[in-house]
């Protein structure tokens, strides 16, 4: 099967949650069928072998993605963090949620200067996110090669928040 067949066959739509109105998409499924989360993470390597130095994953369900592949590439896992979990030092971005306020960390001495990373999660919805870890990457010195998001929710405009960049979304709902 494709990716974004696999991604889809194995999604679970949650409405209201985590909140009344939302409607939450859940890759639990994909990661529990063996068959179908092996299946995926050699797609992913295969498309981006030789292409980068390391695989950034964003808490928490990158971490999940990032982890396999990295082994897999053969390269290191960097991990961007929700503000206050990485110990010091490190440089953190804060950006808008719907309502409120997030904040995203890294250790600049997890990156190598001007290596290639790629960034990866579960969904992409408004985007804040993404651009907030980016952010992180490139003041550590690093390039971000590629922005590899399991499903893309297109309506939230998180491809426009990320102009320029390259995304590689499995499926786009
Ligand atoms: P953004 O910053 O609005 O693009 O939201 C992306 C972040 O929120 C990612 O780290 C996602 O894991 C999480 N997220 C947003 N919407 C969903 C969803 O429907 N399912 C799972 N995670 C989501």
């Amino acid at each position: 099967a494709s990716l974004s067949q696999l991604v889809s066959d194995h999604l679970r739509v949650v409405p209201d949650f985590p909140e009344p109105g939302v409607l939450f998409r859940d890759i639990t499924p994909l990661l529990a069928d063996g068959v179908a989360f092996a299946e995926l993470v050699e797609g992913l390597a295969d498309h981006y072998r030789g292409r980068v130095d390391a695989v950034a994953g964003l808490e928490s369900r990158g971490f999940i993605l990032a982890a396999p592949l990295a082994v897999r590439l053969g390269t290191g896992m960097v991990t961007v963090r929700k503000g206050g979990k990485l110990p010091g030092p490190v440089i953190g971005v804060d950006y808008e949620l719907e309502y409120g306020t997030a904040r995203m960390e890294l250790r600049p001495d997890s990156v190598v200067n001007g290596s290639r990373v790629l960034v990866i999660d579960d969904v992409l919805a408004t985007g804040g996110t993404a651009a907030a870890s980016i952010a992180l990457i490139e003041q550590a010195g690093a390039r971000v090669e590629a922005v590899c998001m399991l499903l893309e929710l297109q309506d939230l405009g998180g491809r426009s928040v990320l102009e320029g960049r390259h995304i590689d979304s499995v499926l786009t709902v």
